[in-house]
């Protein structure tokens, strides 16, 4: 007897990488091995020297070939044992270890938009649907387009074992979001990618591509974010810590060194209009959606909790956005 391991990686396509996977079958009670693949193919290495190695970091249920098949998510490394320049998560590893005592929690709420023959989903051939305002978590055949496919993705999330926390339709027609968690930062980003990757699957059956274009369609129309709520142990404690956080995403270079990082094409996306703030500056405040990033009413009311950076693009890499809060803002919280 045997079973599928589709063996899942993020490639090394600039300025935004890409998923891609391939399966392996296993005898049955084996652990999914080392394995690797061709990465010229995959903007990852040279034709004369293609070799990339796929470890296996974590194992999910397969929730579309069912049975005993397995999700590998991988990350590449070179032959000689190195992390590969495309492996972010690598990257992460140490920093999210140095301040584990800090307990970091993130919750990453995932916009997507869903195309169909070049159009969102809901747009008709050629122009442009009524404006925003009913689509927000709307009801009904003139709001929604495509739930079929997101109730599905939702379902098969949880087959895999993913902590979802919730869905919704967003502002512009065709436009979603999931969040996941609150999650570790390790678990947190290694489960949106699997989720990006159940999401891209998913539509696929429906004929249906999704896109985390930052700005799918220009003009009046929302964006697509990666809101990103982060907590530890000493904000979901006490308040000085939640306003040490925000500082601390404020001082200095660290609002450019963040902003460049969160995503490509985010100029786009923070143009201070469509609940953003510019890229250029940096805000921080209550209840704020104009704000860069948002302290909930209810932490302010509890003296406790999580701050929400808005800034981070759709198509963030969450391996990068969760090492730069840990680093920025576990970093002052320790001192
Ligand atoms: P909104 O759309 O109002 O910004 P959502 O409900 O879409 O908020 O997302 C809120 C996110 O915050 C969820 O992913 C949730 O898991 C996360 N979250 C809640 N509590 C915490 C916490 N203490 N630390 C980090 N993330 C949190
Ligand atoms: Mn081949
Ligand atoms: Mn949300
Ligand atoms: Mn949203
Ligand atoms: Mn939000």
């Amino acid at each position: 007897m045997a079973f599928k391991a589709e063996y899942i990686w993020i490639d090394g396509t600039e300025p935004t990488a890409k998923l891609r996977s391939k399966t392996k079958i296993l005898a049955d009670g084996a652990r999914p091995p080392v394995w690797g693949f061709d990465g010229s193919s995959t903007n990852q290495a040279e034709g004369h020297s293609s070799d990339c190695v796929l470890k296996p970091v974590a194992v999910y249920a397969d929730p579309i070939r069912g049975d005993d098949d397995v999700l590998v998510l991988c990350e590449v490394f070179n032959p000689d044992d190195t992390p590969h320049p495309s492996n972010t998560r690598a990257a992460l590893r140490p920093v999210a270890e140095r301040h584990a005592p800090q307990e970091a929690l993130f919750g990453i709420e995932q916009e997507y938009t869903f195309f169909k023959d070049g159009y969102p989903l809901g747009f008709p051939a050629g122009g442009f649907p009524a404006p925003q305002g009913g689509y927000y978590c709307g009801v009904g055949a003139d709001e929604i387009f495509g739930r079929d496919v997101v109730e599905a993705h939702l379902s098969n999330c949880l087959a895999a074992g993913l902590s979802l926390s919730g869905i919704n339709a967003e502002v512009m027609p065709g436009q979603w979001e999931f969040q996941v968690g609150p999650l570790s930062p390790l678990d947190v980003a290694d489960q949106l990618w699997v989720a990006r990757w159940l999401l891209y699957r998913t539509a696929e059956d429906f004929g249906v591509s999704a896109t985390l274009d930052p700005k799918p369609v220009k003009g009046d129309w929302n964006g697509a974010g990666a809101h990103t709520n982060f907590s530890t142990k000493a904000m979901r404690e006490g308040y000085d810590a939640i306003i040490t956080a925000c500082e601390a995403l404020g001082h200095g270079d660290k609002p450019a060194e963040h902003i460049r990082q969160y995503g490509s094409g985010v100029e786009h996306r923070l143009t201070g209009l469509h609940e953003t703030a510019h890229f250029s500056e940096f805000s921080y405040g209550v209840s704020d959606r104009g704000a860069s990033v948002r302290i909930p009413f209810q932490v302010e009311i509890d003296k406790k909790g999580y701050i929400e950076d808005r800034r981070p693009n759709a198509n963030v890499d969450p391996y990068v956005v969760t090492r730069l809060m840990v680093d920025t803002c576990c970093s002052a919280l320790a001192d």
